[in-house]
């Protein structure tokens, strides 16, 4: 099967497990638990009643009618805005922790950049009653606030980060470290579909619920499972993981990616990682990387705090080589414009990062008789301030 992931943790030739030898015991306990739990009917059960009950899955696919008006297609919203903490990244958490608690490991670690993951998380300890660290750039610290505030009510320990540049990428080196000196008792909740072998494969498996329910949801409103296109934001790639992942065998279905072209991908102020990037390893993992002229790892940029990663998950970059995978760019500019023309004629504010993807509608042209499906991964509550700060006059 050519997009699928091979023992070694390779979907074609990225991903991987690049890791210091001494954390290798770390990653083989987690695969081998990962691989013993997650079929059983026990953690299935656990898992689905959660979902249902307290994320309130299953999200609904909407069509939005004034919308696919205004570009003549037949536009469905998946509505993961909806999901309790506002975006899709409890899938995941929720998932994770659940495999946790059955190791037996007391103490959950996190990384965050905007902070979102690092909410997801803290909810999600609270719930299971664990301790829980997140592991935070200090600069980030200062940018977002309130989801410091909330991770801190929820009962996390926020550790600022003030190496590096102080942002998500130092604060994933130092999550690494941390579970590297502690591997009894802690568990990495790690909160994309990046890092090593078996990340990737995860994250991608807890948030493949959301093209699982696509194609019920589809089945029963057209009366056929596979839509025409999915178009979905990238940052890591987790929620792009989530809505292809049932999809990406079915050729039909066109799989769009959306990535952040910030202020521009010829002003180096972007997080354009598929397509701006070279082939390299980052964070224990084969993938494009962002380099600066002098080959370090560049500082990504966007608007939403959420995409602004120089790497991309592994399965991303091998879609988009076999050609599987159409990549786009969205500025910020078409980002924003696509929030207000969304919030205007449907009256859903989505994320910032959300936006990416509705972005796409455009500069693609779709036919009258094309079904497309968006994923709008979060809402847009957490970025109130840049909406204001750049509302249409
Ligand atoms: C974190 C986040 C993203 C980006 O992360 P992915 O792993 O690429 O999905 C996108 N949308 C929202 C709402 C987020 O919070």
């Amino acid at each position: 099967m050519k997009y699928e992931i091979n023992e070694e943790g390779f979907y074609g030739e990225f991903g991987g497990a690049f890791v210091p030898e001494k954390l290798i015991p770390n990653i083989e306990e987690l695969k081998k638990s990962y691989k013993e739990l997650i079929d059983t009917p026990d953690f299935q059960e656990e898992l689905k009643d959660l979902l249902r009950d307290y994320v309130g899955r299953p999200s609904p696919l909407y069509l939005a009618k004034r919308l696919s008006e205004k570009y003549n297609t037949k536009i469905y919203l998946k509505r993961e805005d909806l999901n309790y903490t506002g975006a899709h990244k409890i899938n995941n958490a929720l998932g994770m922790i659940l495999l946790a608690k059955r190791m037996g490991k007391t103490k959950i670690i996190a990384e965050t950049g905007a902070g979102q993951h690092g909410v997801a998380t803290a909810t999600v300890c609270a719930l299971m009653n664990m301790e829980c660290i997140v592991f935070m750039g200090a600069t980030d610290i200062e940018r977002q606030r309130p989801n410091v505030e909330k991770m801190k009510m929820l009962g996390a320990s926020v550790v600022p980060v003030t190496q590096g540049t102080a942002t998500l990428e130092d604060a994933v080196d130092v999550a690494l470290d941390y579970w590297l000196e502690h591997p009894e008792d802690t568990f990495y909740l790690l909160g994309s579909v990046v890092g090593p072998h078996p990340y990737p494969e995860i994250v991608t498996r807890f948030q493949s619920v959301i093209s699982e329910e696509i194609r019920k949801q589809l089945l029963e409103k057209e009366g056929r499972e596979t839509p025409d296109h999915v178009i979905a934001c990238v940052g890591g790639g987790s929620n792009a993981a989530g809505a292809f992942y049932h999809f990406i065998h079915s050729e039909e279905t066109n799989l769009i990616a959306v990535e952040p072209a910030g202020k521009g991908l010829d002003t180096g102020k972007h997080a354009a990682a598929i397509t701006m990037g070279k082939p390299g390893v980052l964070h224990g993992s084969k993938s494009y990387v962002i380099y600066d002229k002098e080959g370090n790892v560049a500082e990504p940029y966007s608007i939403s705090a959420g995409l602004d990663y120089p790497s991309v998950g592994p399965l991303h970059a091998h879609l988009a080589t076999e050609g599987r995978l159409q990549v786009l760019t969205a500025t910020d500019k078409q980002a924003l414009d696509a929030v207000f023309e969304l919030t205007k004629l449907e009256g859903i504010i989505p994320a910032m990062e959300s936006a990416h993807a509705l972005a796409a509608l455009q500069f693609t042209k779709f036919k009258p008789t094309d079904v497309v499906v968006i994923n709008l991964s979060g809402r847009g509550d957490k970025d109130m301030e840049t909406f204001l700060a750049n509302r249409p006059q």
